[in-house]
């Protein structure tokens, strides 16, 4: 039976347990086994050498990372973790002796190179901790001591090198259970934090906590044990938002905890001050998150020394799939950002404004003072565009401050970060000037509360020279005049040197060799070199020190005695340096916050510039903000597509919509008419009037809506398992049940994925959901080639007919992208398929199948005979309808009408379908499956 137990290898926790299991139903001994096993791996571990041992030690601690263990120039990486990086970072996997019989699996990646290593496996989802010596060889007993230093996982980078400078990189930590919801998000390479929660049943909280990871778009997400219980929810996140999601310990969701945590973090005693007393889940996720943090970054992190929470509905909601068809921040199609609406508004100056811009893009607002606390400050800058243009000027002198802080608070600047730095605060004051000035009154309250940092500059100005190495112990990097210890060093050093290039002349005239070199090598130090031909010259005080093939090398005393001045001084120098940069560093660190404030400052005036300066050039006006629930836009435009096509080739429309005669807008019009681009303009026109810009229209006037509804074209939601139709009714119950009468809907050509009459039916009855005041009574813009909808006009209150207008020239369809009322019905699909180069066979086959098909009558005038849904015609909102005869509902069907047309293709088919068997050739057997087959076809109909 124990020969049994000696397959268990790794006797970890798990394996124990497993084993008692085993131990219980084999009656044996539970812990003579372990006993046993642990004697085994203890001496296996016995047998392992020293470093071995030191590596299988800490690798024991940090199991689920795959370990950088420093040795010399190198991280090593061994066993599990050596296949696992060997095959992802394709490298060689090698084999180091362990003190075991076998070699231990071992691949490698220079300290140097290090960084791409580590972002390519934590972009595949790993973490990696960097284990380094952390004692001075030179003082240790033994082997070196080392522990890990930092975890790196994808939400916690800091590499500049790797990040995306224009994205914030957010690591998200979820707490959820049956009744709370709290969310909480840091970016840590700049320190912003925020957190929000929910109260709620648990299918609402799931709703919104889908809705805020589209907005937030984490690349890490710690959920609670409740969340990464729940398999399909878990599978769902991590699928549709390409991002790693870890279990976390529960106990540091527990709400005393956690609290405990953000109070170290803040160095606070309560967190009142925070607006956070009794908002449990939103303290549960944070706490959890600096614990996250705490244990991965292994040091204090400054420059997080704020959260900010906030209310989910301060800002406008925004589902994933409106997210992505919106084209917010990038294409549908390639996900590049060219082509997207930020695209379009971005011509920020600095990194951090670009990423506060997308922010704005992300989050639009739904309070009206707070849009106007935006728009009007971009009035200021579009009426004064001389001091717009010089502020974009000077913010192209400004680094990315966010960042430098970061590094400041990590300890990982160098001086080269620390001139950046400088040259961004020199700007301040010239900034400051420009922004309080009078003309520019919505911009003076940033400007007045703008700290412009000078004593900071003068630090760093005083210290640093202007082109530091990248090095920090090399030396180089402070100013002579800043440390009079450094400037004697410095000059002993100078002088030195300089007694140094006088000798070789001496030495040439005092032996009469013109060739006499004096050199420097690092083994030698500083010599005198003779050719062979001139040994016989060489001085009596000269020692020989070095024989090439052509020369010798000497020394002298006094040289000897210089070049430990010299040396002396460049050790001492240094050390100092070193030791200077980091009082230096400390000192900036210590005023993080004012150089945080500042950045967000700075980062707020390049977003307005940019919004204004996009405004500007692109003709946009400011839009009036109406809670009233009136959108009125005068000639609005498509920011993007009017900026692809050609000037003036954009044709300009107007929107006219309420919460009374004007609610539905059902647009009818051809394929390519242009039906899709006026919706997502008007929604685009929306969304930038929210966030606080200008808008691409000659007059508007927008109402502030709580959500922004799309369903519009395929999503991507196939891989998940959803049909096509499936994923579109989906995004359907989503807005019925979660549509309200400040809404925003976009519907695009709903119920086309099924059946013609299915989908009609679907589309009809949704317009009534919509319609209805009770149940919604959303603002909505429908496409639709299901030109029977258009009957809904003066059947529902609020619904009007609207088409996009082209004009027939013989077979050509010209396309005039002009909206009108009224409806039309005729799609021109085949117009358009030959526009596409189907072929002309096709075609004309098409055209014949229209022709018959139309003859036939099949759906025109019988939808007609549609009711309007009998809880609508009750309700207030519905006119007096004449039409009585057909309830789509009910199966009473009128055979003279729909009934008989409708099904008139399927009983020819039946009857082709006899004319074509030839009796001659049919057996008995053909003949009872042709009834068969017949008698079930018959009963479709
Ligand atoms: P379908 O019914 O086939 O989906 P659609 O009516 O939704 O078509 P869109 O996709 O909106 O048509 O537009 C087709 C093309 O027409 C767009 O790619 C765009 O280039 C152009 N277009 C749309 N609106 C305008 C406009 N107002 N001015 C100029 N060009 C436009």
């Amino acid at each position: 039976m124990i020969r049994k137990v000696n397959v268990v290898t790794a006797v970890d926790a798990k394996a124990k347990f497993k084993l008692s299991l085993l131990c219980t139903y084999k009656y044996i001994f539970y812990y003579d086994i372990i006993l046993i096993i642990d004697k085994m791996e203890g001496k296996k571990l016995a047998k392992l050498t020293p470093m071995m041992k030191q590596y299988m030690e800490i690798k024991e601690k940090h199991k689920d990372s795959i370990l950088f263990f420093r040795l010399g120039d190198f991280y090593e990486m061994f066993f599990d973790d050596a296949l696992t990086a060997s095959k992802e970072l394709e490298i060689a996997l090698t084999a180091r002796n362990c003190g075991q019989d076998e070699k231990a699996p071992m691949c490698g990646v220079p300290y140097h190179s290090s960084k791409s290593y580590i972002a390519k496996l934590v972009e595949k989802g790993y973490k990696v901790a960097i284990c380094e010596q952390v004692e001075d060889p030179s003082e240790a007993k033994g082997i070196v001591k080392r522990d890990v230093v930092r975890i790196v996982t994808p939400g916690t980078i800091t590499d500049s090198e790797i990040l995306n400078e224009k994205e914030n990189n957010y690591l998200c930590s979820v707490f959820i259970d049956d009744d709370g919801l709290g969310v909480s998000y840091v970016d840590i390479s700049t320190g912003d934090m925020y957190t929000t929660e929910q109260k709620d049943n648990l299918s609402n909280n799931i709703n919104t906590l889908i809705d805020e990871l589209a907005k937030i778009n984490p690349t890490e997400i710690i959920a609670n044990n409740f969340l990464y219980e729940r398999e399909e929810l878990k599978q769902q996140i991590v699928n549709r938002f390409n991002v790693v999601l870890n279990h976390y310990y529960d106990w540091a969701f527990d709400l005393s905890t956690a609290r405990k945590a953000i109070e170290n973090q803040l160095s606070v005693i309560s967190l009142d001050g925070f607006g956070l007393e009794d908002s449990n889940n939103s303290i549960k996720a944070a706490g959890a998150l600096i614990e996250y943090l705490n244990e991965t970054q292994k040091q204090s992190l400054e420059h997080l020394n704020t959260i900010v929470p906030y209310y989910i509905d301060r800002y406008m909601v925004l589902d994933i799939n409106t997210r992505r068809n919106l084209e917010l921040t990038e294409t549908l199609r390639d996900k590049t950002k060219k082509g997207s609406l930020l695209w379009v508004l971005d011509k920020t100056s600095t990194a951090m404004g670009s990423r506060m811009l997308k922010k704005w893009i992300e989050e639009p607002l739904v309070d009206s003072d707070e849009i106007k606390n935006r728009l009007d400050p971009i009035e200021s800058l579009v009426d004064n565009v001389v001091i717009m243009d010089d502020i974009k000027e000077l913010l192209k002198e400004v680094y990315d401050i966010e960042r430098l802080v970061g590094k400041i608070s990590y300890g990982n600047c160098n001086g080269r970060d620390l001139v950046s730095l400088k040259n961004s605060i020199s700007i301040l004051p010239e900034l400051k000037k420009l922004l309080i000035q009078e003309d520019l009154n919505k911009l003076s309250v940033l400007g007045s509360n703008m700290d412009t940092l000078e004593d900071i500059f003068k630090l760093i100005d005083d210290s640093i020279v202007d082109d530091p190495p990248v090095t920090l112990k090399e030396g180089g990097i402070i100013k002579g005049e800043y440390n009079k210890d450094l400037y004697e060093l410095r000059e002993a050093s100078t002088n030195g040197k300089q007694w140094i290039s006088e000798l070789q002349q001496r030495e040439r005239e005092r032996t009469g060799v013109k060739s006499l070199k004096v050199g420097y090598n690092k083994v030698f130090g500083y010599y005198i070199e003779l050719t062979k031909t001139n040994i016989d010259l060489a001085p009596d005080n000269y020692i020989r020190k070095q024989t090439l093939s052509n020369s010798e090398r000497f020394i002298t005393p006094e040289l000897k005695e210089m070049e430990s001045k010299i040396l002396g001084a460049e050790e001492k120098m240094t050390t100092l340096e070193y030791q200077l940069f980091l009082e230096i560093r400390d000192e900036i660190k210590a005023n993080i916050k004012r150089i945080q404030k500042t950045s967000k400052i700075v980062s707020t005036v390049d977003v307005l510039s940019s919004l204004a300066t996009v405004a500007f050039k692109n003709n946009y006006i400011r839009p009036s903000i109406n809670t009233e629930g009136i959108m009125n836009i005068e000639n609005g435009r498509h920011p993007v597509v009017e900026i692809m096509l050609e000037d003036g080739q954009f044709v300009p429309n107007d929107t006219l919509l309420d919460n009374k005669d004007n609610r539905i807008s059902i647009i009818t019009g051809p394929n390519m008419a242009g039906k899709s681009t006026y919706m997502r303009q008007v929604a685009l026109i929306t969304l930038m009037a929210q966030i606080g810009s200008f808008i691409p229209a000659d007059n508007a006037n927008i109402p502030v809506v709580d959500r922004i509804f799309t369903r519009v074209g395929a999503s991507d939601n196939l891989a998940q398992g959803q049909s096509t139709f499936m994923v579109e009714m989906s995004e359907v119950a989503n807005i019925l049940n979660n549509g309200t009468k400040n809404s925003l809907i976009i519907l695009d050509e709903i119920g086309r994925g099924t059946s013609t009459y299915d989908g009609l039916s679907i589309a009809w009855s949704v317009v009534e959901y919509i319609a209805n005041k009770t149940k919604i009574g959303a603002k909505t813009l429908f496409a639709t080639h299901y030109h029977e909808l258009t009957e809904l006009e003066g059947k529902i209150d609020g619904v009007n007919n609207y088409r996009i207008c082209v004009k027939e020239e013989g077979e050509d369809i010209i396309f005039l992208r002009k909206i009108a009322k009224g409806g039309t019905d005729r799609s021109y699909g085949i117009e358009v398929a030959r526009l596409a180069g189907v072929p002309r066979e096709v075609i004309n086959r098409a055209n014949n199948i229209l022709k018959d098909l139309e003859d036939r009558d099949i759906n025109k005038d019988n939808v007609k005979e549609i009711n309007v849904n009998e809880e609508l015609k009750e309700s207030s909102d519905v006119k007096e309808v004449a039409f009585t005869s057909y309830n789509i509902e009910d199966n009473n069907i009128d055979k003279d009408s729909l009934q008989l047309d409708l099904f008139a293709v399927k009983e020819k088919e039946l009857i082709d379908k006899i004319k074509s068997i030839d009796m001659m050739k049919v057996t008995p057997l053909d003949a009872i499956n042709i009834l068969y087959d017949l008698v079930s076809k018959t009963k479709e109909i």
